[in-house]
This record gives structure tokens, C-alpha cells and sequence, in this order.
């Protein structure tokens, strides 16, 4: 069955789905965008992830032609479309159809799509084995440039970063913010683990205050763990006991080496272990169910 995209209001097979070249999303990267997971047919955290994607519309003054209720079914049905239990979502507004200079007052409707289907970021292998991360020299944007908490069309310093990677030969970079703390990954965010204390940067440090992030603080909470928002260092990160990555399609990357340095005993650490299987279990219980059609 060819899949179907949702595009402005209609269900159309994946190959009709297409976007004008004049779209302000493909000539200036203007516009925002989500990544979702279905479990086992429950969109995790729809609400959470639709809130952040107003949330970053309202930021960049962009009014989405429908109501967050009406965003939310549609959802539900492009995945119900699908016949799909597991998914990857990508949700893009975007400013819409314009002419060739920058004002967005040229650009009447934003562009709704919403596609459901799958995603590997990593082989299966390395969530046993973890990941080797370098520090980018490429920096998170400072917050009164571009903002990471406006999850936008712009991931050009992301995408440098992963260049880097891939040229180091290794899965992922680590970023840092202007003032040389440690801010997240790519994609992800970053926690590290000393003495049993989780420990990720804050919102101040200038990164996505991820969906996945939250949900981990709080599976951990609830399991008696202490998790602390605090600035990190390099050092810290070479000196933790564990470290790993998280994020919605990344879910939690357990991370061994960053900057040829082994963290902790250089295998995933228990901790680590411990909470990707809690997420699992929590994932699919959280969110708006999807109804299929017989
Ligand atoms: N940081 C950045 C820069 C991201 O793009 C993402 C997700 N795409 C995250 C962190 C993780 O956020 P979430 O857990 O909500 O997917």
C-alpha cells in the first residue's frame, strides 16, 4: 500500500505530496516542525509534542490554519491511514507559498504536513554496544540568535555537526553552547551519570528542552534516582560514569567515548540499561490512542 501524507487538510498517496518551490519552508527554511513516535498504536505524548509545535509557531508569529484539537486528529488519522502501529511522525508548518523576497506577509496560508513512517538513525547493534561521540566545533546558536527551544527549519549547525561526525568516523557529535558548556547532540539531548546522580544541562544552556528528556527525568525520579539540571563541562563528561544521548527518534543511545576519551568502563552502564528498558514499557502507555478502521 503506498503510504499517504497528509497535506493541507487531504489524505494523498506519498508520490502527490508535494510542496510549491515558492514555499518560504524550502527558500528560507521558514517554519517549524515535530518528530513523534507511535508505540504499539499510542502516539507517545501527542499533546506534549502539538503544545511545543504552537509553542514554536507562536515564537516565529506563524498562525496554523487549524486548532491544536483539529492538529491532533489529524494525526490519529494520518496514522490510522497507514495502518500503522509503529511510526515515525514528521509533522511540518510551514510558512507557506510566498515570492522570492523574505516577508512572511507574502505568504498568506502555511503548509501543513504530516507524515507518518519509519526511522533509523541508528543499526540495532549499537544500542548494545553504545556509540563514540566528538565535540563539534560547531556550536548550538546562542538563544537570542536562533533559538533551539523554536524547533525550526533551520538545522544547518546541526547538520555541520553531524558532517563532522560522520568525518570523524564516529555516530554523533557532541555540542556545545557559545560559552563552551556542554548543550546536547544533533538531535539529542545529553545526559551524563556521577555517583548515581543524573545529570543533563538546563534550558539556559541553550538546547531543546526535549519530550524524551522530560519523560526520562521522570522515569528516573520515580525510580529513586536524583536528577539534576546543571552546566556541564567536557571535564565532566570525561569523568562520568555513564553517559548516553535521547531523543524521540534516537529514543535512549547509550554513548561509551566522546573525544577518544572512554566514559565510565566504556559499555553501556547500568543505569543507562535500566532506564531504556523503563522507557519501552512507559512509551507505549503514554499518549492518544489510534483507531483504526476494520
Ligand atoms: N535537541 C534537538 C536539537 C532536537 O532536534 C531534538 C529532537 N528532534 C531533541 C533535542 C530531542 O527532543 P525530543 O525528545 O522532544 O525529540
Amino acid at each position: 500500500m503506498s503510504r499517504l501524507v497528509y497535506l493541507d487538510g487531504k489524505l494523498v498517496p506519498k508520490d502527490q505530496a508535494v510542496v510549491s518551490v515558492f514555499d518560504h519552508g524550502f527558500l528560507y527554511g521558514d517554519g517549524v516542525f515535530e518528530g513523534i513516535r507511535c508505540y504499539s498504536g499510542v502516539i507517545f505524548k501527542l499533546k506534549e509534542h502539538i503544545e511545543r509545535l504552537y509553542a514554536s509557531a507562536n515564537s516565529i508569529m506563524m498562525k496554523i490554519p487549524m486548532t491544536p484539537e483539529e492538529m491532533e486528529k489529524a494525526h490519529v488519522d494520518t496514522v490510522a491511514a497507514n495502518g500503522l502501529k509503529d511510526a515515525y511522525i514528521r509533522t511540518i508548518v510551514s510558512r507557506g507559498k510566498g515570492d522570492l523576497g523574505l516577508d512572511p506577509r507574502k505568504c498568506p496560508v502555511p503548509t501543513v504536513v504530516i507524515i507518518a513512517d519509519s526511522i533509523t538513525l541508528f543499526p540495532g547493534a549499537m544500542y548494545d554496544q553504545g556509540v563514540k561521540m566528538i565535540t563539534s566545533a560547531v556550536r548550538r546558536t546562542a538563544v537570542d540568535a536562533h533559538n533551539a527551544q523554536v524547533k525550526s527549519l533551520n538545522y544547518l549547525n546541526s547538520i555541520q555537526a553531524k558532517i563532522a561526525a560522520i568525518q570523524a568516523g564516529v555516530a554523533e557529535s557532541l555540542m556545545l553552547n557559545a560559552e563552551g558548556y556542554v548543550a546536547e547532540g544533533v538531535g539529542e539531548n545529553f545526559f551524563i551519570v556521577k555517583d548515581n546522580v543524573l545529570i543533563t544541562p538546563p534550558r539556559h544552556a541553550g538546547i531543546l528542552t526535549g519530550i524524551t528528556r522530560q519523560t526520562i527525568m521522570d522515569i528516573a525520579g520515580e525510580d529513586g534516582y536524583k536528577v539534576s539540571e546543571t552546566m556541564i563541562t567536557l571535564h565532566d563528561v570525561y569523568s562520568a560514569d555513564e553517559a548516553f544521548m535521547c531523543g524521540t527518534a534516537a529514543e535512549i543511545m547509550p554513548v561509551v567515548e566522546v573525544d577518544l576519551r572512554t566514559i565510565g568502563a566504556g559499555v553501556p552502564g547500568p543505569i543507562t540499561k535500566k532506564l531504556m528498558g523503563r522507557f519501552h514499557e512507559v512509551a507505549k502507555t503514554i499518549g492518544t490512542r489510534v483507531i483504526y478502521n476494520a
